[in-house]
């Protein structure tokens, strides 16, 4: 943010939500996650750029699912050693509980997440400013 001219982190601005665009802007009509009901509601264009954010699919729903995938496999990397998964008790669905919970918890910034890296992955840095 210091140096305006440079180009901002490819994986900064996806985390932060900034348009892939120009990556100054925050692409959802609201900052915060609430209300739910607007979560993933995108504005129409980038103010700063002009980008175009809304698009025809509707999409986001396979990349949620890969990202709730990889959250399961993240707490087991981490709850594994700590708690231990045994066959011979219950711990195998105690860590599917808290799995379970904390992706639920995650949930609202998964679904953000994914509708940011599809923007991404069709929308490079600076494509506004070439010709469609
Ligand atoms: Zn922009």
């Amino acid at each position: 943010m210091s140096i305006p001219e440079s180009k901002p982190s490819l994986l900064l601005s996806l985390l932060t939500m900034k348009c892939p665009s120009c990556r100054k802007t925050h692409v959802f009509v609201n900052k915060s996650m609430f209300p739910l009901s607007q979560l993933v509601v995108l504005k129409d264009s980038c103010e700063i750029c002009g980008q175009k954010m809304k698009s025809e699919v509707n999409n986001g729903g396979g990349i949620n699912y890969a990202l709730t995938m990889i959250l399961f496999v993240f707490n087991l990397i981490w709850y594994w050693p700590i708690f231990g998964i045994s066959y011979k008790d219950d711990s195998i669905f105690y860590f599917l509980g808290s799995s379970l919970a904390i992706v639920l918890i995650a949930q609202p910034y998964l679904m953000r997440l994914s509708r940011m890296i599809y923007l991404y992955l069709y929308v490079g840095f600076g494509a506004s400013n070439k010709p469609s």
